[in-house]
């Protein structure tokens, strides 16, 4: 008798524990039967230039969903007629969605999409006979619609949800068939601009079928519109930007230096961002994703390259601050006679700091490198010099160089390099086996040395700021962005720098790219690369006095810096500072400048 009295006891405690643990399921399963929660979804927030300029909204779209439940009596063949799909697409599809492998929440009694993302011409017809394909309906949404074809990269899209964001969806926010940010600041800032899910309450009868609003729609909940934001790009000025480099291959990136926020990010081959949108996504995802010359890259922010010649102002900053070399050094140069780095230019020897900058003489550079990695001597086992290496590397990192901008909202960067001591270790196979000669490339940004155009136009202003850098960002409204990186290198080191970019534009490689009425310091680089012509780049600032803009160029397998970053520079400090461009001739000439046969407009 004791043995089954506990073994009943035993029996009922797991049935109260499993129906304790189930309830909820239970709770779900048994609403369902009774009510149908109908979602209702938010407008997504709107996006805007930093001078209010409508960027991105939405436009109405349309699902086709359906209760299997209260399927009755299907017309296939109009149904397939009306919505323009066959009878195998049908089939197939109803067979997808019920696969509980591929469709883990499908129930008979919740809605459940058929098809998505359609435009109201591919609706209208199934719309006025609805009435007959009882158990079917339309769900109205919205798509994004862009005002300009321009930005795609920076803007990103919106797609249907995949598997693997739904399995990650902690909150259980999102049902199969949502639209979500895929990519750009639309994946960044999901939350904010998705708003939240309403629910319109219905009520069954005892057969399973639709009897009208419960409650007179009491239980309601109204959908919540997502949050408009307002972005830092000015809309005319990535637009230019998007024209200077039609026909190449390369990108423009523009920072308000003391706000951190980005003017304008370009990145060419481009895309107009309406290509994402809605049904024709796919096929024109993969037709981008296949082409060679990879116009879904952002290239702004993942390319990344040797910044050869641009480098050489935050090698003299660092050998300033690290006190290898002051204002008044002077190297010798014996032009392109000069070893173990050649000279590109011709001129008067010895040549000082500022003569260098202007001259972007290397092997000032490379005896200024020297000088910092070897300052106090090689020391027993080189340990001295690899204290030094691991100080110049810290401090061109402070530029925002080697490192991704972790406190950034910007999407997808690559971190580029600054090789560590490790790195050479191995490449060298021991921690004596290199010196400062074996690294000497790095002293004229090439070699090992990678940085991102984003990274070059960040450091960039930090010489326009005189020493700090506000971490670049995309989001105008939200302050929360503004985080301040103080590089550590004195204030009047810049002066040299700074005038030494100055002499660049007023009488070196970039004086024939003046911007009229402005007095602006810059930097260009030509850079080798294995593959076909060299890079062309330009850094720069402007004004001189108080800046407001600094930009970065890099135009790939181009030719000169001076010939084809230093222009499309110049034109973009002019829109932006003045409004306008006056200079129509260079602007005509430089947008019709091809360097690549492939790029493809889109
Ligand atoms: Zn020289």
């Amino acid at each position: 008798m004791a043995v089954i009295m506990i073994v009943v006891v035993v029996i009922y405690i797991l049935r109260l524990f499993s129906l304790q643990i189930l309830e909820d399921k239970y709770k779900k399963g048994a609403a369902s039967n009774a009510f149908l929660n109908k979602t209702i979804y938010p407008p997504r927030g709107l996006l805007y230039d930093r001078n209010d300029s409508l960027l991105v909204y939405n436009k109405p779209a349309y699902d086709i969903a359906f209760i299997n439940r209260e399927i009755r009596n299907l017309d296939t063949l109009s149904f397939c007629n009306d919505l323009k799909i066959t009878k195998e697409y049908f089939i197939e599809r109803m067979k997808e969605v019920k696969n509980r492998d591929k469709n883990p929440s499908y129930s008979s009694l919740t809605p459940q999409v058929f098809m998505t993302q359609l435009e109201i011409k591919d609706v209208a017809a199934v719309q006025q006979s609805m009435y007959k394909y009882s158990g079917f309906y339309i769900q109205t949404r919205t798509l994004r619609e862009y005002r300009y074809a321009a930005g795609g990269h920076v803007l990103g899209s919106i797609g249907e949800i995949t598997p693997r964001m739904l399995e990650n969806d902690e909150e259980g926010y999102y049902d199969p068939g949502d639209y979500v940010g895929r990519d750009g600041f639309e994946f960044t800032y999901e939350k904010d601009l998705k708003g939240e899910k309403g629910v319109e309450v219905l009520l069954r009868d005892a057969r399973g079928r639709i009897k009208g609003k419960y409650e007179e729609g009491r239980k309601d909940i109204a959908p919540k519109a997502g949050k408009n934001i307002k972005m830092t790009l000015d809309i005319k000025l990535q637009i230019l930007g998007e024209q200077l480099l039609a026909g190449k291959v390369g990108s423009v990136v523009a920072i308000e230096p003391n706000t951190g926020e980005i003017l304008a990010m370009v990145s060419n081959p481009t895309f107009d961002p309406s290509l994402l949108v809605g049904r024709e996504r796919s096929k024109n995802y993969s037709l981008l994703v296949n082409d060679p010359t990879k116009p879904l890259m952002n290239r702004a922010t993942q390319a990344q390259y040797s910044p050869g010649s641009s480098f050489k102002p935050f090698q003299a900053l660092v050998a300033l601050k690290q006190g290898a070399i002051n204002e008044g050094t002077r190297f010798s140069c014996n032009g392109p006679g000069s070893s173990p780095i050649r000279c590109t230019h011709h001129h008067g020897s010895p040549v000082s700091l500022l003569n260098a900058i202007e001259q972007s003489c290397n092997p000032y550079f490379w005896h200024t490198f020297e000088s910092t990695l070897v300052k106090g001597g090689y020391g027993k086992d080189n340990q001295n010099f690899r204290k030094n290496y691991d100080e110049w590397r810290i401090n061109i990192m402070k530029f925002g160089f080697g490192a991704r901008f972790e406190d950034s909202d910007i999407y997808q960067q690559s971190r580029g390099n600054i090789p560590s001591e490790n790195y050479f270790d191995k490449v060298y196979k021991s921690k004596t086996g290199w010196r400062a000669l074996t690294i000497r490339s790095l002293s004229i940004g090439q070699g090992e040395v990678l940085v991102t155009p984003l990274q070059l136009a960040n450091a960039t202003s930090v010489i326009a700021n005189r020493g700090f850098f506000i971490t670049p960002h995309l989001n105008k409204s939200d302050s929360m962005l503004l985080h301040k990186h103080d590089v550590g290198v004195d204030k009047r080191h810049f002066q040299v720098v700074d005038e030494g970019m100055w002499r660049v534009n007023e009488f070196g490689t970039a004086r024939s790219y003046k911007v009229p009425g402005i007095n602006w310091c810059g930097k260009t680089g030509t850079v080798q690369n294995n593959r076909g012509k060299d890079h062309a780049f330009y850094m720069g600032y402007a004004p001189r006095e108080n800046p407001k803009i600094a930009i970065a160029v890099v135009v790939e397998n181009a030719g000169f810096g001076s010939t084809f970053a230093a222009p499309i520079a110049s034109l973009m400090v002019e829109q932006y500072l003045t409004g306008k461009v006056v200079r129509t001739d260079l602007l005509t000439k430089t947008m019709n400048v091809r360097t690549n046969a492939n790029v493809k407009e889109y």
